[in-house]
């Protein structure tokens, strides 16, 4: 049994597992991978905003909600 890391595009690195369960596309000329068919979808909708957003949500990470 082999196991194998990868990152996925939307920034998730997913590890002990197959790439073959996640789905894949091809961008850049470059197989990538999405965790969901969700992502999958919203990834092949807009790829070039979906790979930005995500690059952009990497760098600067989300503010926690504002408590009362
Ligand atoms: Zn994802």
């Amino acid at each position: 049994m082999t196991t194998q890391q990868f990152t996925t595009l939307c920034g998730r690195t997913l590890r002990n597992t197959d790439s073959q369960y996640f789905p894949s596309a091809q961008y850049h000329g470059r197989v990538i991978y999405l965790c969901t068919e969700a992502c999958l979808g919203a990834f092949l909708a807009d790829p070039k905003k979906f790979h930005k957003a995500h690059r952009k949500s990497k760098e600067k990470p989300p503010k926690p909600a504002a408590q009362k």
